[in-house]
This record gives C-alpha cells, structure tokens and sequence, in this order.
C-alpha cells in the first residue's frame, strides 16, 4: 500500500491510517505549516468529540501558520480537537494529559518550509523528543519519524534516530527503516512500533 507513493510524506500518511483510529489520541510533535496536522485530525475526529491532537513547535510563527490552515479547512467542531502549543517537543509530557492512550507520535524533522531555515531541528532535542515519546506512546502504537537528509546537519539527524532506533529493546518494540533508494536524498521514514 506504500509502493505507489511519489513523495515520502504521502507513505508517513498510508502508515498512520494503517494504525489510528477514529477518536485515538495522537501527537504531532513538529507542527510546521499543520498538512500534518490537519492529516492526523482527519484520521482521528469522530462525531462522538474523542479523538485528539496534541500539536506543538518551537516557533510561534508555525503555530500560527497551522492555526490559520486549520481554522481555513475545519469546522469549530473538529477545531476543539486540536491542542497547540508553542514549545520543544522535548516537553511533550507536559502538556499531553497523563491517562492519554497515545496511539502515534509523528515527527516530520528540519525546517519550516517558507520559514526561517536556521530554526532547524537538531540531534540533542529529537533525541530528548524521541525519549519522551516512546514514554507515552502506548501498546499498539507507533512512533513515525520523517528525516529528511539532503540539508546541512540532516544526516547527523538521522544518525541520531538511527542510534535510537536500534537501541530500543527487541521484546517491546521493532524499529525499521523506509528509504526511497532510486532517490539517495530523498526524506527517509524511520517507524518504531511498540508492541
Ligand atoms: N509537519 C509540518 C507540516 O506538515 O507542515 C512540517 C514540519 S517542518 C519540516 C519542521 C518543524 O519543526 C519546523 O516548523 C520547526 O520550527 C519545528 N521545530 C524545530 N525544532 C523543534 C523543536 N525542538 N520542537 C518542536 N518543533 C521544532
């Protein structure tokens, strides 16, 4: 279901339907412009006001660039589902409550597209972020992180979650690997399933 994907964020997106469901708890752990965002609202809003999005990033002008593109493309219903905040992802247990059943936490990792690209994600704090997430995320539940390798640091980036990827314990979880490898730059996905 992944191998008619042009675009790497696409095949993010067929992973995520695959596991989430209507009125699930997610987080989208880079907020950028909300295309994520609004992605992950859709798979999990519900007429019952269950399902949960739990946003952040570390610039106010994200948040406001997926604020504005959520207001534009939801209803007010769909609106109260999502929380946004304006922080590292390194902080994510503070602000997801604790009972939350969290079935994915996505990381979509690097710049803002059309933003500042000095604000950059970087190895120190993905790494905090990927503790902090296989902390909430529950059984069943997966960890999907989009690395995109082809801009300066990106690949000490990826080593980072490969480093993370391969050091979870094998009883708990399988980590694996999504590269597009008739394109040597493009993005690659990195998905860590909690059994
Ligand atoms: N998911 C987004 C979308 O669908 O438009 C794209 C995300 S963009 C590639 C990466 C984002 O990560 C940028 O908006 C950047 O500000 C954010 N970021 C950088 N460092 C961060 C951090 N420590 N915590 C949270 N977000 C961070």
């Amino acid at each position: 279901f992944v191998t008619g994907k042009r675009k790497a964020t696409e095949v993010a997106h067929a992973v995520w339907r695959s596991i989430v469901r209507k009125g699930d708890t997610v987080v989208d752990a880079t907020c950028g412009n909300g295309n994520d965002t609004f992605a992950l609202l859709k798979m999990v809003a519900d007429e019952t006001g269950r399902g949960r999005v739990y946003g952040m990033d570390i610039q106010d002008a994200a948040i406001d660039s997926t604020s504005s593109f959520l207001k534009m493309a939801v209803d007010s219903q769909e609106m109260e589902l999502v929380k946004l905040f304006p922080i590292c992802h390194s902080r994510m247990e503070e602000i997801v409550p604790k009972d939350s059943l969290v079935r994915l936490v996505a990381f979509n990792l690097g710049y803002l597209p059309g933003g500042d690209k000095t604000i950059v994600t970087v190895p120190k704090t993905t790494e905090l972020a990927l503790q902090a997430a296989s902390r909430i995320v529950s059984s069943g539940g997966l960890i999907s992180i989009l690395v995109y390798i082809g801009h300066l640091g990106g690949r000490d980036e990826l080593a980072i979650v490969e480093s993370f990827a391969s050091s979870l314990p094998v009883d708990t979880w399988v980590s694996c690997k999504f590269e597009m490898i008739n394109r040597p730059v493009a993005p690659v996905l990195v998905l860590l399933h909690k059994k």
